[in-house]
């Protein structure tokens, strides 16, 4: 069976002295059987980066520059991002979408630079509410994967790990129900189909406020290999259980 993947998405959260107990807390504790990876703000790569060495949960980070370096100033390079060890590159977050006006196009380019740096790009897709409430959600998703299958070699596509977090329930206590879920990822593994080799090997996550209590709902869905968490992965306790519900 395909172990499951639990992502914390850090966000703009977190100093030197919470970074340090969040993680002590969770080291002491993982549970066996799924994979985990925490996504720090980039100043804190290297002080997360030394106290996960030599633990199994991996490093992330929130994003990438789709460029290998230069005059881009704010911009951090997928070269840099492999230099502190970083294994994950979340890419397409809606909040970049909608705060940096990012385009599909674009975030297929930042996937590609991800998977030639030999990293993993997490791609995030997902509707807004206006768009759910005006039955175009399908329209939205294709449009976000189709953009990927133009820029992305089929055996790319298999390697990048994509992760549905519908806008309206990212960091509002709503998530989606199991039966939403389970529709768009069974949708995304069907788009899948027609363009990878091995759809189920691909890895599709949830994630828009996920909770302990929710998460093992939401992880057992047939189409669920895991979730990108926000908020809750900033509580060590949940977090913890998260990540037991992915066992
Ligand atoms: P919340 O879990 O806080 O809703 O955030 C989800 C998210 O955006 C993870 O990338």
């Amino acid at each position: 069976m395909k172990r499951k993947l639990v992502v914390g998405n850090w966000k703009m959260n977190g100093d030197r002295a919470r970074n340090s107990a969040l993680l002590d807390q969770l080291l002491g504790a993982m549970p066996a059987g799924m994979d985990c990876a925490v996504c720090p703000p980039f100043p804190y790569l290297s002080q997360v980066g030394e106290i996960l060495r030599g633990s199994d949960v991996a490093l992330g980070a929130q994003d990438v520059s789709e460029f290998a370096d230069g005059a881009y100033t704010g911009d951090v390079s997928i070269t840099m991002l492999g230099d502190f060890g970083v294994r994950f590159v979340i890419v397409g977050h809606s909040e970049r979408r909608a705060l940096h006006g990012e385009s599909d196009v674009l975030i297929a380019r930042k996937a590609d630079v991800v998977l030639e740096g030999g990293l993993v790009p997490i791609v995030c897709i997902g509707e807004t509410l206006a768009e759910r409430e005006s039955g175009v959600t399908e329209q939205v998703l294709h449009r976000q994967l189709d953009a990927l299958a133009v820029t992305l070699s089929p055996e790319a596509l298999q390697r990048i790990v994509l992760a549905y977090e519908p806008v309206w329930a990212i960091g509002t206590g709503r998530a989606a129900t199991v039966e939403q879920v389970q529709a768009v990822l069974r949708f995304v593994r069907r788009w899948l189909g027609r363009h990878v080799s091995a759809p189920e090997r691909s890895q599709v996550l949830y994630g828009g406020s996920v909770k302990p209590e929710t998460a093992g709902g939401l992880f057992g869905l047939p189409d669920a290999d895991g979730g990108l968490i926000g908020g809750a992965s900033l509580d060590a306790q949940s977090f913890l259980e998260i990540c037991r519900a992915a066992t």
